[in-house]
C-alpha cells in the first residue's frame, strides 16, 4: 500500500518535471533563481607578523566570487592553518611561535596561501634609566619662555612611558622592551635635585644652540649614568636624537649603526628638544628616544626603500609621496598596502594618543640597551659619575 502510494507520487512528480521542462522549451527560458556557487577565493591578512600569545589577533579578509565573477556576501568558507581546518574564522592568533600557512577553502576551491610569522614572546631583563632634562633658558622667570614649567617634562615622560613601558596592543605586532625611564633624583655629585629630572641654567648667549655644541660639555652629565636631554633653542626648529655607537670589536652590531674604537666618551650623547616639540600630543620626545636606542624612521624619501629601518615588521613608505597628497593617519606602504600609522618612528599626521614599537624595533632597542656605548646603563648604586668637562677633547 505504502509502496503504491510512493510510486504514484513519484510518477506524478516526474510528470510535473517533464511538463515544466517542455513548458520551458515552448515559452523560452523562464528566469529561475540560481544558487550562487563559490568559484574563487582570495585571502588577505591584516599583518604578516605577530607575537605568540599577543592579545590583538591578525584579521582575515576573505573575498569570494561566484561563477559569474560577482563578489559574494557572507560566503561560506573554512580557514586551513598548515592544512588543518579551523572552521569559518575571521581572525588568527597563536600561542606558539613559528611560521604558519593560511588558506581559505570551500569545497574544491582554494584561495591563495599566506605565510604569517609568529614571533617568540621573549622575556627581557628589566632595565632602568635615569633621565635628566637640561632646561636651557635665557634668564626668563620659571615657567616662561625657554624656562618651561616642570609639568611639560612630566607630560613628555608620560608619553615616553606610553610607548616604551605600557602595553598598547595597537597592532598584532606591538611590543615592549621592558625598560623603564625615571627622572633623575640626584645630580652627578650625589646632591638631591630641587626638581626631579630637571637641571635649569642659562645659555652662554643667545647665539648658542643646543644642537650638541662644544659649550654643552660644561653641562653634560655622565652618559654612562644619565640620558641627557637638552631642551631649548635648536636654531632650526627640529629636535634630534643621537644614534648609538658600538665597540668595533662587537660582532653583532645592528644593521645601519656605526662603531667606534674610542675607549671613552668622545662626543655629546642624548637628545636636543626644540621647545615647540613639547606641546600636548607632540610625540617627538619618545621618537628621539627611539633614535638614541638605535631606531630609524619607518619611511624613506624620494625612493621607496623597503629596508630603510632594518625592521621586517614595520610598514615602510615613501614620505615624499605621502606629503605630496597627505591622507591623514592612513599611509600606503612600499608594497601598496594601506595601513594606519601608529609607529613612533613615523612623522606627524598620526592618530592622537597612540604610538607603538614593533617587535623588530624592540629587538634593536635591546641590542643597544645591552651593548650600545654610553647609553645610561650604569647604576648610581654601583659607581660615580665623572666630571665630563675633564673628558672634553678626549680628557
Ligand atoms: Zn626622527
Amino acid at each position: 500500500m505504502i509502496t503504491n502510494r510512493i510510486s504514484k507520487w513519484l510518477y506524478l512528480m516526474i510528470l510535473g518535471i517533464v511538463a515544466s521542462l517542455s513548458c520551458g522549451s515552448d515559452d523560452g527560458e523562464a528566469p529561475r533563481p540560481e544558487i550562487p556557487v563559490v568559484s574563487s577565493l582570495e585571502l588577505a591578512v591584516s599583518e604578516s607578523f605577530t607575537v605568540a600569545g599577543h592579545n590583538k589577533p591578525l584579521l582575515l579578509t576573505i573575498k569570494a566570487t561566484d561563477s559569474k565573477g560577482s563578489e559574494m556576501f557572507n560566503p561560506t568558507y573554512s580557514i586551513l592553518v598548515d592544512g588543518e581546518d579551523k572552521g569559518q574564522i575571521s581572525a588568527f592568533k597563536s600561542d606558539e611561535s613559528g611560521s604558519f600557512e593560511l588558506k581559505a577553502v570551500f569545497g574544491q576551491v582554494e584561495s591563495n596561501a599566506i605565510t604569517v610569522h609568529v614571533r617568540e614572546n621573549k622575556t627581557y631583563e628589566a632595565k632602568s634609566y635615569k633621565v635628566i632634562f637640561h632646561i636651557v633658558h635665557d634668564g626668563e622667570p620659571l615657567g616662561q619662555g625657554y624656562n618651561i614649567p616642570a609639568d611639560r617634562i612630566d607630560y613628555q615622560m608620560g608619553l615616553l612611558e606610553k610607548v616604551f613601558e605600557q602595553s598598547s596592543n595597537l597592532t598584532p605586532n606591538s611590543a615592549l622592551p621592558n625598560i623603564d625611564f625615571e627622572l633623575a633624583t640626584t645630580d652627578p655629585e650625589g646632591n638631591l635635585l630641587a626638581e626631579p629630572g630637571i637641571n635649569r641654567f642659562q645659555r652662554p648667549d643667545q647665539s648658542a644652540s643646543i644642537l650638541f655644541q662644544d659649550w654643552m660639555w660644561d653641562h653634560y652629565w655622565d652618559p654612562d649614568y644619565y640620558i641627557n636631554v637638552w631642551v631649548g633653542d635648536t636654531k632650526n626648529g627640529y629636535s634630534w636624537g643621537i644614534y648609538p655607537e658600538f665597540a668595533c670589536t662587537d660582532t653583532e652590531i645592528p644593521e645601519g649603526l656605526g662603531c667606534t674604537s674610542s675607549a671613552d666618551v668622545h662626543r655629546l650623547e642624548g637628545i636636543a628638544l626644540e621647545l615647540d616639540n613639547l606641546y600636548t600630543e607632540n610625540w617627538v620626545f619618545p621618537h628621539e628616544m627611539g633614535h638614541v636606542f638605535g631606531l630609524f624612521h619607518i619611511f624613506s624619501g624620494s625612493e621607496c626603500e623597503t629596508d630603510v629601518d632594518f625592521c621586517e615588521d614595520t610598514h615602510q613608505y615613501n614620505r615624499d609621496v605621502y606629503e605630496g597628497a597627505p591622507t591623514a593617519h592612513v599611509r600606503t606602504s612600499c608594497q601598496g598596502k594601506e595601513f594606519i600609522s601608529y609607529n613612533v618612528m613615523d612623522y606627524w599626521q598620526q592618530l592622537n594618543g597612540a604610538r607603538d614599537l614593533s617587535y623588530d624595533q624592540v629587538e634593536r632597542i635591546r641590542a643597544v640597551a645591552d651593548r650600545g656605548l654610553w647609553r645610561g646603563s650604569k647604576s648610581l648604586q654601583d659607581g660615580t659619575p665623572r666630571d665630563m668637562s675633564a673628558l672634553r677633547n678626549g680628557g
